[in-house]
């Protein structure tokens, strides 16, 4: 006993001693023991422990004999029979929209527009005039008490206006594809009752044709694009500094939710040189992988200098393109192929025109880059499954994929898997979206081939999976949990279509292997196999054989990557 004790007491210091930086690049080891290892590609359950060297994995330990000289480890973790599984990769979010959503007011959990406007409110009175106020993350559809006075289902400016008269105000959606202004923000782009609607955006307006705050689509442009001239404004310092800030809390909130690499839907080209630095500088503590979204004409001139594979031994590439075809369903921005349930003279919009993808795609063709589309409506869904087709070439091996893949026609569904194209949905999507998709879509449409998981995995298509944070919260579990039960992780209710959920297995899978496969990574990294990166994470329920309500008491235990423990559960 007292000899246990004093190694246990040796070991502890050997732990504290051996305290990482980066080990990830230098000569270290780390083995985990005690652990109820799992991972999609084989039955790990005779593994006894995982010891990695210099943050690869290198032995699968099925008998005792890494008892033999555990002096040998620079590290030794005792997993305490938690299940241990390859890190979450999330496949669709928005990394430094992540980290910037906590610099700025976070509408996410508010379940009124009087919540929305006491933030503001509070806001408004710590910020100097003139100052932009910005705010992302309300959803009208998620407010359980209804606002007053609302205009297609929206609340007016009015309120807003009085309580913000000297600083303009631009509270982006949480879809992220409509904004509120106040008459402020309105009167600083010099958007009235005159102002049309552009090419695939709408200005929501009163019976008189006055804007009543609310801009869909492309008629956010311009508060965008003065928001970015405020922002512009600032000594080049500031806004590095700024950028950085959102970048570590970005890390810190992935790591945190067990999250070992992110994928970002709609990196710019300034930031790539960043990322690079970062990747090489070892500071960034997960791996990241990225769409750069450009114009076309930034793509056509720069494109070989934002391609980057691997950078900082695997922690950074760049090597997919990003376009979007429509909007989202909750504005009625998903392009339908018939009008919607709720707004018969409408389908939606179109926000890139098919020549303009199909130029994108050519880039991404000639430049071996992955193309990845957002497509949300089954029209948006169709015209992209076109234009990939004409791509299609046996001999290569494309990975394109759509973004979202929300609402299929039943007949795209088995083209998707014949063109081997990647589904990359969101789970949490289907069970935050379900109180308005039949009233978008009606039953029919909504059965058939909305968040059809079941029917695309059935077909052989690989499904990965996200939160597309921060538009959701980051939490894998909670989308872990949708994919498996169809029903929302906090709001309930009945299941949405439960034919269509995923398995325990696929679940992970499509959270693990398959992500990496969605991005021409799967010889590093989604499963624990010896020569991939030590990407793990630790969890205290066993999400295989735990009851769907534990799967909402599941914590992250323990973030490793590349070897080296990233977070602990406080
Ligand atoms: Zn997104």
């Amino acid at each position: 006993m007292i000899k246990n004790l004093l190694f246990l007491t040796l070991l502890s210091l050997i732990i504290i001693s051996c305290a990482p930086t980066n080990p990830s690049h230098d000569e270290h080891s780390l083995l985990i023991h005690n652990g109820s290892f799992y991972s999609p590609h084989d039955d790990l359950s005779q593994v006894e422990a995982i010891l990695s060297k210099n943050g690869v994995i290198t032995q699968l330990f099925t008998d005792k004999s890494w008892q033999r000289d555990t002096s040998n480890y620079h590290q030794l973790l005792d997993a305490q029979s938690n299940f241990v599984m390859p890190g979450f990769i999330e496949s669709h979010g928005h990394f430094h929209g992540l980290g910037s959503s906590f610099q700025h007011l976070n509408f996410l959990s508010d379940t009124s527009w009087q919540q929305v406007v006491e933030k503001v409110s509070d806001k408004v009175t710590q910020t100097q005039s003139d100052n932009w106020v910005y705010g992302r993350g309300w959803h009208q559809e998620k407010w359980s008490i209804a606002p007053t006075n609302t205009i297609d289902g929206y609340p007016t400016h009015h309120t807003l206006s009085e309580i913000s008269p000297n600083n303009p105000l631009l509270l982006v959606h949480a879809s992220g594809h409509s904004l509120f202004a106040n008459e402020r923000a309105m009167k600083t782009v010099g958007i009235n009752k005159e102002t049309p609607d552009p090419i695939g955006g709408k200005i929501i307006r009163d019976g008189n044709g006055v804007p009543t705050g609310v801009f869909e689509e492309n008629a956010m442009q311009v508060f965008n694009n003065a928001y970015q001239r405020h922002l512009a404004a600032q000594s080049q310092a500031v806004k590095d500094s700024i950028w950085l800030d959102a970048i570590e809390l970005a890390q810190v909130e992935c790591l945190r939710n067990g999250i070992t690499s992110f994928q970002d839907a709609g990196t710019k080209n300034f930031e790539i040189a960043k990322y690079v630095s970062l990747a090489e500088d070892e500071k960034l503590d997960l791996r990241l992988w990225v769409m750069l979204r450009e114009r076309i004409e930034n793509l056509e001139r720069d494109l070989s200098q934002y391609k980057v594979v691997g950078a900082g031994n695997g922690y950074f590439t760049c090597n997919a393109i990003k376009t979007e075809l429509d909007g989202a369903l909750g504005a009625h921005g998903a392009w339908l192929l018939e009008p919607y349930t709720d707004k018969p003279d409408f389908v939606g919009q179109n926000t890139t025109s098919i020549e303009d993808m199909t130029s994108i795609a050519k880039i991404a063709y000639d430049n071996e880059m992955q193309l990845c589309v957002h497509a949300i409506g089954d029209k948006a869904n169709r015209e992209t499954i076109n234009v990939m087709e004409t791509f299609k070439d046996s001999t290569k091996d494309l990975r394109w994929r759509i973004e979202h893949a929300q609402h299929l026609h039943p007949d795209d569904i088995q083209r998707m898997a014949d063109l081997e194209i990647i589904a990359s949905m969101q789970a949490i999507h289907c069970t935050s979206d379900a109180p308005f998709v039949v009233k978008r879509l009606g039953t029919q449409r909504a059965r058939e081939g909305a968040y059809a998981w079941r029917s695309l995995l059935d077909r052989g298509a690989k499904v990965i999976n996200g939160t597309d944070a921060p538009v959701e919260l980051l939490n894998p579990l909670a989308s872990f949990y949708s994919s498996v039960t169809r029903k929302h992780p906090v709001n309930q209710g009945d299941a949405f279509f439960a034919e269509q959920a995923m398995t325990r297995e696929e679940a992970i899978r499509s959270y693990t292997l398959d992500a990496a496969y969605g991005a021409f990574e799967e010889q590093h990294k989604g499963s624990l196999e010896v020569g991939k990166y030590a990407d793990l994470v630790i969890l205290d329920k066993n999400l295989i054989t735990c009851s769907d309500e534990e799967i909402l008491d599941c914590n992250v235990v323990t973030t490793i990557v590349g070897g080296s423990v990233k977070y602990r559960m406080p």
